[in-house]
C-alpha cells in the first residue's frame, strides 16, 4: 500500500492519507491498481485483497500514532462493489477495528456511485451498519458518471471527493460548478476533498470557495508507510505539539 497525503487547504497541514494499492511484481515491476483491481473484482480475490488493504492501513495508522504521539490524522481506504455486496463486510470491519484497536473515527472508506447503483437497497443497509461502527464514508470520484444528487441524501456519506475532471475542467463555467458543489456539500455538513489540484493558485481558489481538503501530486505523491512516518515526524515534531 502507498499513502498519498490529504492536505487541509486552510493551513497546508496533513489531515490524513488515502491508501492506494500497488502490486510489486518480481519481473514486471510496479503494476498499477487500474490493471489488477478490475481482475480481482472479476474473481473472488477482491474480498481478501480489499480486507488486506483495510487491515494494513489500520495497522500502519496505529504505528504512526504510537510513534508520533497520537496525531489527529485519518486514513482512507477504497472499497469495491463486490466487497459491499458481501454479507460478511460489516463483521469483517468490526473484527478489524477490534484487532487493530484503530479509532474508527480515524478510518474512512471511499466508495464510488457505480458501486451503489448495482444494488441500492443492500448498499444503503450495509453503509448504515458500517456507519454505526463510527467510521466515516466518502463518495469518491464525484463529478464523473451520473453523480446523482440523490446519493447524497440516501446514503450516509460525510465526505465528497471531487474528481480531478471536475477540478480541472477547462471551461469558464468551472468556477460556478465548483463553488456550487462545495456550497452544497457544506450545507449538507459534509467535508470536501478536491483531487488533482495542479497549482498553488487552484489550491488557494478552492480554499476560498470553502473546500476543506486537497489531494494531488502538488501536495505529494503516494509514498510507502515508512516514508510517511518520517514525513509525519518532520512535519509534526513532538516539541512543536507539546
Ligand atoms: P482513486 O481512488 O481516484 O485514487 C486517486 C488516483 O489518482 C491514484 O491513482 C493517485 O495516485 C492518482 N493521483 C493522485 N494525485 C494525482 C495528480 O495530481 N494527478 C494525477 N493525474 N493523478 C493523481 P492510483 O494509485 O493509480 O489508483 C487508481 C485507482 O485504483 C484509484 O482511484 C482507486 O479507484 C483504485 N484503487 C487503488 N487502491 C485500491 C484499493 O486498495 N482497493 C480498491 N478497491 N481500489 C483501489
Ligand atoms: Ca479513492
Ligand atoms: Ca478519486
Amino acid at each position: 500500500l502507498a499513502y498519498q497525503p490529504i492536505i487541509r487547504l486552510k493551513d497546508g497541514e496533513i489531515a490524513g492519507f488515502e491508501a492506494l494499492m500497488r502490486w510489486d511484481h518480481p519481473k514486471r515491476g510496479s503494476i498499477p491498481p487500474s490493471e489488477f483491481i478490475p481482475v480481482a473484482e472479476m474473481s473472488d480475490l477482491i474480498g481478501p485483497l480489499g480486507l488486506f488493504a483495510m487491515d494494513r492501513a489500520a495497522s500502519n495508522l496505529m504505528t504512526w500514532q504510537h510513534q508520533t504521539g497520537d496525531l489527529p490524522i485519518f486514513v482512507s481506504v477504497n472499497l469495491s462493489s463486490a466487497q459491499l455486496l458481501n454479507a460478511d463486510l460489516y463483521n469483517d470491519v468490526r473484527a478489524l477495528i477490534q484487532k487493530t484497536q484503530v479509532n474508527p473515527s480515524q478510518l474512512k472508506l471511499e466508495l464510488t456511485e457505480s458501486l451503489m447503483m448495482e444494488n441500492p437497497e443492500q448498499a444503503r443497509l450495509v453503509l448504515a451498519k458500517l456507519k454505526e461502527t463510527g467510521l466515516s464514508l466518502a463518495l469518491d470520484d464525484f463529478g464523473t458518471g451520473y453523480s446523482s444528487l440523490a446519493y447524497l441524501t440516501q446514503f450516509p456519506f460525510d465526505t465528497i471527493k471531487l474528481d480531478k475532471a471536475l477540478v480541472r475542467d477547462a471551461t469558464e463555467k468551472r468556477a460556478v460548478l465548483l463553488r456550487s458543489v462545495i456550497a452544497m456539500a457544506r450545507a449538507l455538513d459534509m467535508d470536501v476533498v478536491a483531487e488533482g489540484v495542479e497549482t498553488d493558485e487552484d489550491a488557494a481558489e478552492l480554499a476560498k470557495m470553502g473546500c476543506h481538503f486537497g489531494q494531488s501530486y502538488l501536495f505529494g505523491p503516494p509514498a510507502a508507510a515508512d516514508a510517511v512516518l518520517r514525513l509525519l515526524k518532520e512535519r509534526f515534531p513532538l516539541t512543536k505539539r507539546a
